[in-house]
């Protein structure tokens, strides 16, 4: 089974937060909401949704 992780220090946050799922649908929610609580971003921007996904790990 795939699993896909997300580390808030990949896009160079100073940030201990990760996070991993089963699936993209899954882990992008996870990754928003942090975002929102301890990041204060209300708006996920495009450019940081690339980033997001640019640093998200694949792991079979
Ligand atoms: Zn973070």
């Amino acid at each position: 089974m795939t699993s896909y992780s997300f580390r808030c220090k990949d896009i160079g946050m100073d940030c201990g937060f990760e996070t991993k799922a089963d699936s993209m649908e899954s882990l992008m929610p996870k990754i928003t909401q942090h975002a929102r609580e301890a990041h204060k971003m209300n708006e996920i921007s495009e450019e940081l949704k690339k980033k997001v996904s640019a640093a998200i790990k694949t792991m079979h």
